[in-house]
């Protein structure tokens, strides 16, 4: 989900998060459509936030497991499980807004 949608060989992604301008492959002008917006956090904080937070709490209340010691392995497990989840969601959402030509909506009528 890290590559172009129209070729499938350039890289889609400048850093982590942010998408580049163009495929630099095809030269697919990628600024031209929206960002995925919110959309990808939303899931990331559903999946995370069910399946990974209750981990330490779990662990320091049925297991026995000092406080500081979950929270010490979890927070970085958190976070780097976010920021791999949020990127490969914003990939997955960008490609499927590409592919169905998604526009963002803007209201042309009278009220
Ligand atoms: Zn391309």
């Amino acid at each position: 989900m890290a590559r172009c949608p129209v070729c499938g060989r350039g890289r889609l992604f400048a850093g982590v998060l942010k998408f580049r301008d163009r495929c630099e492959a095809c030269g697919a002008d990628f600024s031209r459509l929206e960002d995925t917006g919110d959309g990808p956090a939303i899931f990331v904080i559903f999946i995370v936030g069910i399946f990974i937070v209750p981990l330490p709490v779990l662990l320091s209340v049925v297991a026995g497991w000092p406080s500081w010691l979950s929270l010490g392995i979890f927070i970085p497990v958190i976070v780097v499980v976010s920021v791999l989840l949020l990127r490969w969601l914003r990939g997955a959402m960008f490609t499927q807004q590409w592919r169905r030509a998604a526009r963002e909506q803007r209201f042309q009528g009278k009220s």
